[in-house]
């Protein structure tokens, strides 16, 4: 088998992985694996832009508190204020890397700023409504430039390699990982000091979500496998109208169609966000994710629908160009068709337990981006804040990781080849597939916007099943990315019922019929029990 040495072995090559790559290269010899082309990423997809206090008349004390408004009650104010105050600094140093925000003379700072829900000022930096492509290309062009940094694609990573598993050492250090090379199918491993988990979110794991292919939330199932503490999962954000399409994947439909007069109706053409909020539909996006999926749920249809049939198709055309450009081309005319929709899992506010500095409870190992739980979220995220926390997070982990020795004795560590066991090639890709829907099935039916305790026994039950036959299927076959990712979605299926059973009350983006109220304290969901079978 063959072993790869690097110093820093990052994880995904999102804004997070490739941030901490460019932060680490100074300082030794950095490996970033990338589950498929390197540019794809959740980070590619971001429109709004970065939140950030850069006008003359807004303050850090006010991004602050519309951020933990937003996290109601769970957010850690000390997390809040580091990564809110560090904005500005991080935000130069990524222009100075080459990226250009969009600039106006109005806000007295130069810049363009966007106000989104939740935000008391306009602070949001963007590059148009591709700044996410923009942040990639840039930070790539840059990896692609400095001699430490290699990037290696279609390198998906199985499970991380600690001491404790090697029989070596009861601290349980992180020393490498297992990785899938996914052209061949052959299986390599890694071996180094430090690696830092940057692999983004799971929106996969639900039916109907806004994220690219990737995000199967590989970092957090691996992390709790080799035992980090996870935390929060149970905070799933669902952006409200994502286009109800066999084949248009994860293609949202903005606010913006709300803010300018489209209603949210049923099959037929009956209204019904008044029921639900005096804002109609322009509440905020839990309340209308939230009555979609009530009215989807009591009618059994399968999606509900916009209607803005009242516009012209000139203003629809010069207003939504890419909108109405791509459900036409999905035979949908804005102008004379109502817009089938869904709500889908945009955003992971929990993941693996982590410092704003990456650190977790796994000694050399770091997670840093939408794969960490920092606190900054609590129990729901401001808009445009991941970003701004994952660019901060990078910096600091780099900064903390740089000075720490390499574990004791990992350039020893003996790495066990890749057990095929009695591995045969599968013919049965059927099953693999079938098991992938009906994992997201399951969290999408009980562990979605609303809750009950009934539908989350359930759902415990099914995937209890499913992880036992995905566990069978992964140890008989030859290994194959999908295998790994649907073992991937169904352990943090799993993380998330345990999460959302063991929160009795409705917080932020839980919300459960059984406890509809708030408890007088605010609790984190902490989950220290690995599942076992690691490897
Ligand atoms: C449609 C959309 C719009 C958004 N708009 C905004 C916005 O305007 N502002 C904002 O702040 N946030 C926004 N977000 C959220 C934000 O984009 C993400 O939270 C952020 O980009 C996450 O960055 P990341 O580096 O942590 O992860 P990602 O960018 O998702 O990168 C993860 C990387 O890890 C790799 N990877 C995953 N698993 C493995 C594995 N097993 N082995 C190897 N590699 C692996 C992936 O291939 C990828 O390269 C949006 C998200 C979406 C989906």
């Amino acid at each position: 088998m063959k072993i790869l040495e690097c110093d820093y072995f990052v994880v995904g090559s999102g804004i997070a992985g490739l941030m901490s790559a460019l932060k680490l290269a100074p300082h030794g010899r950095v490996l970033v694996a990338t589950k498929k082309d390197r540019a794809d990423s959740n980070t590619n997809y971001a429109q709004g832009g970065i939140a950030c206090v850069m006008a003359s008349e807004d303050s850090f004390a006010e991004h602050i508190r519309d951020t933990l408004v937003a996290g109601a009650g769970l957010c850690d104010e000390a997390v809040v204020r580091q990564i809110v105050s560090a904005g500005p600094e991080r935000i130069r140093e990524l222009e100075q890397l080459g990226l250009a925000f969009a600039e106006s003379g109005g806000s007295g700072s130069g810049y363009d700023l966007g106000k989104e829900g939740g935000h008391s000022r306009r602070r949001v930096l963007h590059a148009g409504d591709i700044t996410g492509r923009r942040i990639e290309e840039v930070l790539l062009d840059r990896a692609h430039a400095e001699r430490n940094i290699t990037v290696v694609e279609h390198a998906m990573v199985i499970d991380l390699i600690t001491t404790s598993w090697l029989g070596q050492d009861a601290d349980n250090r992180c020393v490498g990982a297992y990785v899938l090379d996914r052209i061949s199918g052959e299986v390599l491993a890694v071996r180094a000091a430090h690696v830092v988990l940057a692999s983004g979110g799971g929106g996969k794991v639900y039916l109907y979500t806004s994220n690219p292919d990737i995000a199967t939330g590989d970092g957090v199932a691996i992390a709790w496998r080799a035992g980090a503490r996870i935390r929060d999962m149970e905070f799933i954000q669902f952006h409200p109208t994502c286009l109800y399409h066999p084949e248009a994947k994860s293609f949202l439909i903005s606010e913006a169609v709300r803010g300018e007069g489209a209603r949210l109706v049923d099959r037929q053409g009956r209204p019904f966000m008044e029921k639900y909020d005096v804002r109609g539909e322009l509440a905020p996006r839990d309340i209308v994710a939230r009555a979609i999926d009530r009215e989807m749920k009591t009618s059994g249809a399968p999606c509900m629908y916009l209607d803005i049939r009242h516009r012209s198709k000139e203003f629809l055309v010069e207003r939504f160009p890419t909108i109405y450009e791509t459900c036409r081309r999905f035979g949908v005319d804005m102008a004379r068709d109502l817009v089938p929709v869904v709500p889908a899992a945009h955003y992971f506010c929990g993941g693996i337990e982590a410092g704003v500095d990456g650190a977790t409870n796994i000694p050399n190992l770091f997670a840093c981006g939408e794969v960490a739980c920092t606190g900054l979220h609590g129990a729901n995220r401001l808009a445009s804040n991941s970003l701004l926390e994952a660019l901060v997070c990078a910096h600091e982990m780099a900064g903390r990781v740089q000075g720490m020795p390499p574990p004791a004795g990992y350039a020893k560590a003996k790495i066990p080849d890749w057990e095929p066991g009695h591995a045969v090639s599968s013919d049965e890709e059927i099953v693999v597939e079938h098991n992938w829907n009906e994992v997201r099935t399951c969290l999408w039916d009980y562990v979605g916007i609303v809750r009950t305790n009934k539908r989350l026994e359930r759902a415990m039950r099914r995937i209890r099943n499913l992880r036992q036959e995905i566990r069978q299927y992964y140890l008989d076959y030859l290994l194959t990315a999908d295998i790994l990712e649907l073992r991937n979605i169904a352990d943090v299926g799993e993380l998330i019922i345990r999460s959302a059973e063991s929160r009795k009350e409705s917080r932020g983006l839980h919300y459960t019929l059984d406890y509809p109220n708030l408890l007088p304290e605010a609790r984190d969901t902490v989950i220290a029990d690995p599942p076992g079978g690691h490897i």
